[in-house]
Formats: structure tokens, sequence, C-alpha cells
């Protein structure tokens, strides 16, 4: 395990130009420990000014970084990507300590932003343009990617560590300058993150972090240098990003909230469909935007599967993140913890059979903890505000259906399409699921299937603003923008001027 304590901040500052930085708007809030409800550090909040001056160091470094050769800026990333395996414990530690998740889940998502980077590293092959010969007679014609300018991240609590990663591995390799503003509920690694950039030899500048909230946001929204946004959270803000950043005429790409439906087809493996159900709900608590909310139980399949899932979540060894045993850990915030225990309260209400209940869940050393225990519910209806509404916490819905048909048209209808999984033996069905269904991320058998570094990841609805998928070839793309060249050498032969329309001869 990690010795990580002398890289937490007492007070988590903004990295600008290279330097930590408390900035100029005298606001902070605390960072609290999940798991004692203790408050362990602050983190400043940035203001209008903070934001032009991450933005101006940023603009400042952008030229000479974009004229950097592709290969160069892969080498800094190669340093960065060994340094991140040096300290991967450590982050996972600060993950552990501000998110609650638990420490294995942490490794992995440490582990899921350094395949991101491994992706970054073969940015010069990535960038290399397409070109014709001869596309009329003694003339050719290219197009290549060159880099927006300074780009902007804006980053949610439940990943820290691996949505920034989604995000500026790739836009720095393409040749911009970045500006991160993560999470004010989990700010550390992000801090973590800029140190080790500047360790591996970026320069100064390149990359920066603006701690805040809508205030910070606001400002990069409505910066003229800032040329593109990329955003991971909430739907509500990930609508209002997509529309204030368009209306500044920036590149925007906004991924947001999810109910991911897992569909059990009566001749599914139950074993591996009650492991993967019970993992996709309550892992992070359910606080992963691909977590399974719901579950689709098709035919006779529920009156199998419900006592089964009634079962194990009862036994959730839920704790610390940092024993070694947890399976689960507390809720982020107070808040959120009060937010999830009032969707129970309305499931109950709304008439769904509450089949495990855990709300007063306490753990003994840690009676402070925002701790709430899995949630089952069973007979959800699609008109009950816990099967429309995203609750991000580890409470999962079993909904009944008769057949395959239903279910598809269940999944299909609802507003939000990020991930979704399928469980059955059928090859002809799960071709069909595969097909028919309208969610950006398909899993067969797999209960979060969350894309590999170079295959891009996003949802479909509700569940992303924009046209681009996060990081693999679509992040490439988001994050550089085409230049066509035709090119023409002539010889001394004067052919006058030209009236029409040129076309090939
Ligand atoms: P959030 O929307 O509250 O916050 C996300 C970011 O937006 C943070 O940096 C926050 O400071 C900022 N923000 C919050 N309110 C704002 C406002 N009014 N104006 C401008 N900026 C604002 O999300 P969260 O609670 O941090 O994260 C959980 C959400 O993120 C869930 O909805 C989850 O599904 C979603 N998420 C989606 C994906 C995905 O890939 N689709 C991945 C991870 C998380």
């Amino acid at each position: 395990m990690g010795t990580s304590t002398a890289a937490f901040h007492a007070t988590v500052a903004h990295w600008i130009a290279g330097r930590h930085t408390a900035g100029a708007s005298g606001r902070a809030q605390p960072v609290y420990q999940p798991a004692t409800g203790a408050v362990a550090r602050e983190v400043v909040l940035g203001g209008v000014e903070d934001v032009n001056a991450a933005v101006a160091a940023a603009q400042a470094a952008f030229p000479a970084w974009a004229d950097t050769p592709p290969i160069r800026r892969a080498r800094v990333l190669f340093k960065f990507l060994e340094l991140l395996h040096q300290h991967r414990d450590t982050l996972a530690e600060m993950i552990t300590a501000e998110h609650g998740k638990v420490y294995s889940d942490a490794q992995g998502e440490v582990t899921r932003g350094i395949e991101i980077v491994e992706f970054a590293c073969g940015i010069p092959q990535l960038l290399k343009g397409d070109y014709t010969e001869q596309v009329s007679t003694g003339i050719d014609n290219w197009t290549l990617r060159q880099p927006l300018g300074v780009v902007a991240g804006i980053t949610p609590f439940n990943f820290p560590c691996m949505v920034p990663c989604w995000m500026f591995p790739v836009a720095l390799a393409c040749g911009n300058s970045f500006v991160l503003k993560p999470s004010e509920r989990d700010p550390s690694p992000s801090i973590f993150m800029a140190e080790l950039l500047q360790q591996a030899g970026l320069p100064d500048g390149v990359f920066n972090v603006v701690q805040g909230d809508k205030v910070a946001v606001d400002a990069l929204l409505a910066h003229p240098q800032v040329k593109a946004l990329s955003f991971v959270g909430s739907t509500p803000i990930a609508q209002y990003i997509y529309e204030t950043g368009a209306h500044h005429g920036k590149r925007v790409q906004a991924l947001g909230g999810a109910k991911n439906h897992m569909v059990v087809m009566p001749d599914a493996d139950l074993d591996q469909a009650v492991d993967a159900l019970i993992g996709a709900a309550y892992g992070s608590a359910g606080e992963r935007c691909m977590a399974i909310s719901v579950a689709v139980l098709v035919g006779e399949v529920a009156d199998q599967i419900v006592p089964r899932l009634a079962e194990r979540t009862r036994q959730l060894k839920i704790k610390n993140g940092m024993e070694p045993d947890a399976e689960m850990g507390p809720i982020v915030t107070k808040q959120a913890l009060q937010r999830i225990e009032a969707y129970i309260a309305e499931g109950v209400r709304e008439g769904a059979h509450l089949v495990v209940d855990g709300r007063g869940h306490t753990v003994s050393g840690h009676e402070h903890g925002f701790w709430l225990g899995g949630t089952l519910f069973d007979h959800v209806t699609p008109s009950m505000r816990i099967y429309r509404e995203e609750i991000f916490g580890p409470v999962l819905c079993c909904v009944r259906v008769r057949d395959f048909a239903e279910a598809v048209a269940l999944v299909n209808a609802h507003e939000y399409g990020n991930g979704v999984a399928c469980f059955t033996r059928d090859g002809h069905v799960a071709r069909e699921f595969a097909r028919r269904i309208e969610v950006g991320m398909v899993g067969i058998n797999v209960p979060i299937p969350v894309p590999m570094a170079w295959h891009g990841f996003g949802g479909w609805k509700r569940s992303l603003f924009g046209d681009m998928h996060a990081y693999g070839e679509e992040g490439v793309r988001f994050y550089t923008r085409q230049k066509s060249v035709m090119q023409r050498w002539p010889q001394n032969t004067p052919q006058g001027a030209q009236f029409v329309m040129p076309t090939a001869h």
C-alpha cells in the first residue's frame, strides 16, 4: 500500500503555470473523509480572476507546445506513464480517502486512467494525415489535424483520476494546453497528477488546474480563449454546459447521467447474473455512471433471482474502503446520502416492494461516516420516480417484464442511454439485443462495458450532449481540427485566369 500522507496538501490549491497558488477569490470549502465524516482538508474555490490566470498561462504555453513534434510530446507522456505506475497506490489512497470507494476499486480506477495515457503515447501514429497525389494534373491534396489551443475539462466526483484522464492525456498529446476544473468534493488527485506531469517534463502552463464550483465553470464557459470544453457529470449540468458552450462558439462534449439496465433472460447463467448484478449495482456504492441500477427480469427468472439478490445484498461487507475485505465504502457526502434516502422513501410511497432497506446502516468505529447499506426494490414500474430518475447510490430496482421484446422496449423508452447489459446464452438474442438497443455502450454477459482506451466512451440520448465520445480516436478528433492543403508547383507555362469552378483535368 502507498505511503501517501505527504502527498496530501492541507489546503488544496490551484495549479497555474507550474505552481500551487491559493488564488484571488478568498473562497474555500471543506473536503470530507466520507468514511469518518471528518473534515480532512479544504479546497480553494476559484473565481473569474483565477480562471483568467490559468487560461493566460495555458495560452502563453500553447504555441511552443503545439510546435513540439508529436513524438517529443509522446515522450513526456511516456515519462508521466512511468510516474503514474510508480505512484498508482498513492493516487488510489487519495481516491479512497476523499471519495470513499474501496481501495482495490480505486486502484482499478487509476489503471483505467493509465490506459488512456498509454493510448495517448501513440499520438504520432494517430495524428498521421491523409494524402492524395494528383487530384488534378500537377496538384496534390492532403489533410492534417492541428490542435485547437486552450481546452478545458470539467469533471465529476466519482472518478477523480480516471475521468480527467479521459481528457487531458489525449488533449495534450494532440498539442493543446489544458485547464482542468475537477470536482470540489475530491480535488487532491488532480493536483497530484499536475505535480507528476511537471516531473515528467511537461512545460509549465501546458496543464493547469483551477479548483472550484459553478463560478469557475461559468468563467471557463465565457472565456474567449477556451476553444473546447469536455464535461462529465449529471445531465442537467451537461445540458447547461453544452448549450452555454455552444452559445459562446465553443466545441463541446458533455457526458451526462445514466440509468443503466441489465436484462436477465430466462436462459441466462443465473449464478453469473447474480454476481454481475451485485457487483455492478453496489460496487463503488452505485456511484458510477455505468453502475447497473435497474435489473430487467424476464419471465420466470424474477422469482428465482430476487431472493438470491436479497441474500447477497444483506451480506455486503460495508466498511472503510481501506479495510482489505471491504466490498462497499460510504456515500461521498452527507447531502448525497440524504438524497438517496429520500429516493428510498419515495419508492416505498410509490408502492415498490422494498426487499432490502439499507437505511440506518452503521459501521462501528466510524459512527459519523456517510453510510448506507445496499438497497433492493422489487416490482418497480416505469412510472415511478425511482425508475425514471438517476439515484446514484447503492439502490437496485427490479422491473419484471414478460419477454425479450418488452425488455428492449422498456430500455429504449428511457431518457438515458449510457450503458446496458444483457445476460443470455442465446447467440441470436444477444445479437438482436446489441443491434436493437438504443444505448451507447452495450455488454453481452458483461455488466459494466466501459470501452477500452482505444475505443472511446459515450452514451446516447440524454447521457451525452455533443457529437463525439470521450478518448479513443473520437477524442483525437475532438481535440484537433482538420486542415486541407492543396498544392501545385507550376512550371513556367502561364495558364491565365480561370473563371470556372476548378475540376480535375
Ligand atoms: P455534477 O454534475 O454535480 O458535477 C460535475 C461537475 O460540474 C463538477 O466539477 C461540479 O463542480 C460542476 N458543477 C456542478 N454544478 C454546477 C453548475 N450548476 N454549474 C456549473 N458547473 C457545475 O456531478 P457529480 O455529482 O460530481 O457526478 C455525478 C454525476 O456524473 C452522475 O450524474 C453521473 O452519472 C455522472 N457521470 C457521468 C459519466 C459519463 O461518462 N456519462 C461519468 C461519470 C459520472
